[in-house]
């Protein structure tokens, strides 16, 4: 799935559930930079490949670079649609702009972390626990319109507590 926003779905269920402990922007980043490395070398190549960034210390790597020189970025994106909102918007999407440390280190390592877990299932050059293991033994386990139908019923239980931490902050 390179950089589908199915991606970013079990994200918003993490941050629903994970409030201020994890950034959903870095989150969303983490995801967007792991997918370089196909988008890269199917345009060096034609070959959407998954090599190196699409394994564990590969993760690791994308997260790190998502979390630290990534955070002021995302916090500049988040000032940039603070901005752009209306005050009737404000008041629903309105978000906090500064973006903790920690937090952002959730964020990246939950957003590679989960996006090995749907790529392993999907693409069988994709190798989740290389060094430890070569091979990969979950792709084509489980069929594409499944992975995507469960990473879009993620957002019915996060808009349902979404909307339940607004209506008990109103
Ligand atoms: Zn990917």
């Amino acid at each position: 799935m390179p950089i589908t926003p199915f991606h970013f779905c079990p994200g918003v269920l993490l941050k629903a559930a994970a409030t201020d402990r994890m950034s959903w922007t870095v989150f969303v980043l983490a995801n967007c930079l792991i997918d370089m490395e196909p988008v890269t070398l199917f345009l060096v190549s034609g070959e959407p490949a998954h090599p190196w960034l699409h394994t564990l210390p590969g993760a690791v790597l994308v997260a790190a670079v998502a979390a630290t020189p990534g955070r002021p970025f995302c916090e500049l994106w988040l000032r940039w649609w603070n901005r752009n909102l209306s005050g009737a918007q404000a008041r629903w999407l309105g978000c906090g702009t500064v973006i903790g440390k920690k937090a952002a280190w959730v964020g990246a390592l939950l957003g590679t972390g989960t996006h090995l877990a749907l790529d392993m299932f999907m693409h069988a050059d994709v190798r989740p626990a290389w060094p430890f293991f070569a091979d990969n033994p979950f792709a084509g386990k489980i069929p594409v319109e499944t992975l995507q139908w469960g990473a879009l019923a993620a957002l019915l239980p996060a808009l349902v507590i979404f909307l339940l931490r607004q209506r008990r902050a109103q």
